[in-house]
């Protein structure tokens, strides 16, 4: 049995004319396999009102009543589009996370599935052939009930099709797929017919927001081709789908961006054993995510060290910081909000070299000065001034040729 996974976003949802369109391909949905689960988020702005109302009595509210007053907005989404398929005479259901159930931790807010009852689905598709699932909420296994972190729909559905062994996971979204890079910065930017996991994984961390980036990850690990697609036309989208040797033949497939980068450098910090961890574990003990680090070589027995978070994250960085020079005799901290990092991915660089220096001498011609660089085997990030991101973007797209039509 061919079982085809949907997942709809909240602008798809949002109105009775974008409801209608959602209908028309789930219909189409049913006449490519034999049964549908469609997973929908909550309609535009839904989640965001909730939270708000969630805020009113505390700053910081109950966790657990959050989820269960947060989780509602997908309720709506999947009875109203019940009632639509019904109507129209389609065999179908609604179901909530807890009926499922779809079992996570009690990590209320940003929960991790940990099982689902693939059994009951299996029963109830006997019975219909289009089941409408809430996405973006789960229930702990004393069913209280827990959501799985903004945009966790895209989770929801990709969980699901590993469940049912489906055949593919459609998202649906307002964009027509994944792009070489941000369309708004690029002109040139390319929709691509297929990413790999690996690549998709370091574009969403980067700030690509067409997918969760716990989706990806799910679906990496189960294998479940995603397709991303658009809800308003008939584009056959992007496949995120497991890496082979044309997409390695691409030196580069994308640039990816982001701008919530904060700097900060602890200088004349004493060049001994010991001092890494004495800035870096309090960070982490904080929760505070690192992401690029960069030590100087040490003159007269003192060094520098650099690294970068996100803005949000400076205020309370610069706090620890403080005393943190003052136990380990730092001669100042200083940071820079005005920085930004760009990202050439693709998994081509793994058996070519020269993506760095490509990269290096491209942006020397236009004099942006390089801050900080960091490299993974798929990957290679600049730190830069944040006012030359866009110039970088558009030089990188260019140079490794993303615009020429080579897929
Ligand atoms: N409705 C949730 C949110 O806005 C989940 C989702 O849309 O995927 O974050
Ligand atoms: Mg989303």
């Amino acid at each position: 049995m061919k079982i085809l996974v949907q997942k709809f976003g909240g602008t798809s949802v949002a109105t009775p004319e974008r409801m209608l369109q959602v209908y028309e391909k789930t219909a189409d949905g049913l006449k490519r396999a034999d049964k549908l689960v469609v997973v929908l988020s909550a309609r535009a702005g839904e989640t965001n009102s909730l939270l708000a109302l969630a805020d009113q009595w505390s700053k910081e509210p109950d966790a657990a009543e959050r989820d269960c007053l947060v989780s509602t907005g997908e309720q709506v989404s999947v009875g109203l589009f019940a009632i639509l398929l019904k109507q129209r005479g389609i065999k179908a259901r609604s179901l909530l996370a807890w009926q499922i159930p779809i079992t996570t931790d009690d990590n209320f807010g940003n929960a991790r599935i940990r099982s689902i009852n693939s059994e009951a689905l299996h029963a109830w598709l006997k019975e219909h052939d289009v089941l409408v699932v809430a996405g973006f909420q789960g229930c702990t296994e004393d069913k209280r009930l827990t959501t799985l972190g903004r945009g966790g729909s895209d989770t929801s559905a990709v969980a699901l099709a590993a469940a049912l062994g489906a055949v593919e996971c459609e998202i649906y979204t307002d964009v027509d797929g994944v792009y070489t890079t941000d369309p708004n910065i690029c002109s040139t930017a390319r929709k691509m017919d297929r990413i790999a996991y690996n690549e998709m994984l370091e574009m969403a961390s980067m700030g690509a927001k067409v997918l969760h980036i716990r989706s990806v990850e799910f679906a990496q690990k189960y294998k479940v081709p995603v397709r991303v697609r658009c809800t308003f036309n008939d584009d056959p989208g992007t496949l995120v789908t497991q890496e082979d040797s044309s997409m390695e033949a691409l030196l580069v497939s994308g640039i990816a961006y982001d701008r919530d980068q904060a700097r900060v450098t602890l200088h004349a910090v004493p060049d001994v054993p010991g001092i890494a961890a004495a800035v870096f574990g309090p960070l982490s003990e904080k929760g505070v995510l690192v992401d690029m680090i960069v030590q100087n070589t040490s003159l007269d027995g003192l060094t520098d060290i650099t690294f970068t978070i996100s803005r949000k994250d400076l205020k309370y960085t610069l706090e620890i910081m403080t005393d943190v020079a003052a136990a380990v005799g730092a001669a100042e901290v200083v940071h820079d909000l005005s920085v930004a990092k760009v990202s050439a991915i693709g998994v081509g660089m793994r058996n070519h070299s020269g993506v760095a220096a490509r990269t290096f001498a491209a942006l020397t011609k236009e004099g942006i000065n390089i801050l900080m660089i960091s490299t993974s085997e798929i990957k290679i990030t600049i730190l830069i001034q944040e006012k030359y991101l866009e110039l970088a973007v558009r030089i990188l797209h260019d140079t490794f040729g993303l615009d020429w039509d080579i897929n």
